[in-house]
């Protein structure tokens, strides 16, 4: 079912290689201006305008319901905007839908590897749905299955990896067909500290490497402040600041980042107003986390 799932959400058709406007005209890599999405009466993103440049590790940082999700899902194609403008990799999402989507690789907060495929068989089934010419998708599927640190369990299947083995899995999956640009929506929720640490070191030695742009959220603060060169934080669907973790820290006269998020954006506790899927979101991650 995660298979057909997966399927669906991509329908990706098979060409390789996309030309890029934005790698020649140094413009950023993804672009938003006045973006804006309503869900009925609930104004979820009011309107924010941000840029990330090519190469950056990007932090998108905001409280539940804030509005992160509902941004990406408009960068990936996977929803509609309200209004407002997306130029991602230089294309945009409503009119040029494949490129974009062959632009980017996304790690997504729930697991979506296929447990009853092997690793191999689940790189495989990518690699085909976005026409990856076989030679190179073998090639590529090798080198990451290094690169992640699980070679030698290649033909094992996924249902006996933990649950740090599956996230390393899904970047190296969202990697496979040379995007520029990886989304990872709360990649390490449920994770131990140790993975968590071995998972973002994958993620900027991959920024490094093949200098892939890396748009992140996390609820883990000190996470951010390590891996991230620049954060936007957004509250109730607006943009309130943005900088590296030190301008932030200044602008706030506070110490760490944790401290600088909460002066921005309050104590009060957002699950009380949160939605009926929020409230069910919130659930399952705590039946998950046990
Ligand atoms: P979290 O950290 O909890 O994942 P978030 O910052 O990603 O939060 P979003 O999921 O983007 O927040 O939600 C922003 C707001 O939009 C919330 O009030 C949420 O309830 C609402 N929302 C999101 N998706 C829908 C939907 N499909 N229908 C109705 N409201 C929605």
């Amino acid at each position: 079912m995660i298979v057909i799932r997966h399927m669906a959400q991509s329908r990706i058709r098979p060409h390789f290689m996309t030309h890029n406007p934005s790698s020649s005209s140094g413009a950023p890599i993804v672009s938003v201006t006045d973006l804006k999405k309503s869900f009925g009466d609930i104004a979820a993103v009011k309107g924010i305008t941000f840029s990330v440049q090519p190469g950056e590790i990007f932090a998108f940082l905001g409280p539940n319901g804030a509005g992160k999700t509902t941004t990406i899902k408009m960068l990936t194609t996977l929803l509609r905007p309200t209004s407002g403008e997306i130029r991602v990799n230089g294309f945009d999402p409503l009119i040029d839908q494949d490129k974009v989507r062959k632009s980017f690789g996304i790690v997504f907060q729930d697991p979506s590897t296929d447990d009853e495929l092997t690793a191999w068989e689940n790189l495989e089934l990518h690699g085909i749905l976005y026409g990856v010419p076989t030679k190179i998708r073998r090639e590529r599927m090798k080198e990451l299955m290094e690169i992640i640190g699980l070679a030698d369990r290649t033909n094992d299947l996924v249902k006996h990896f933990s649950g740090g083995m599956k996230r390393r899995l899904e970047i190296a999956r969202g990697l496979l067909h040379h995007p520029k640009i990886l989304f990872l929506d709360e990649p390490t929720i449920g994770l131990d500290p140790q993975t968590r640490n071995h998972l973002w070191s994958y993620v900027t030695d991959l920024n490094k490497k093949e200098n892939i742009t890396v748009f992140l959220t996390t609820h883990y603060m000190e996470e951010a402040d390590k891996v991230a060169t620049r954060i936007a934080v957004i509250d109730h669907g607006t943009i309130v600041a943005s900088g590296s973790s030190a301008e932030l820290k200044e602008q706030t006269k506070t110490q760490s980042l944790e401290d600088a998020f909460l002066a921005l954006t309050g104590n009060t506790i957002r699950d009380e107003s949160a939605s009926a899927i929020d409230q069910m979101r919130i659930h399952s991650r705590m039946f998950r986390k046990r």
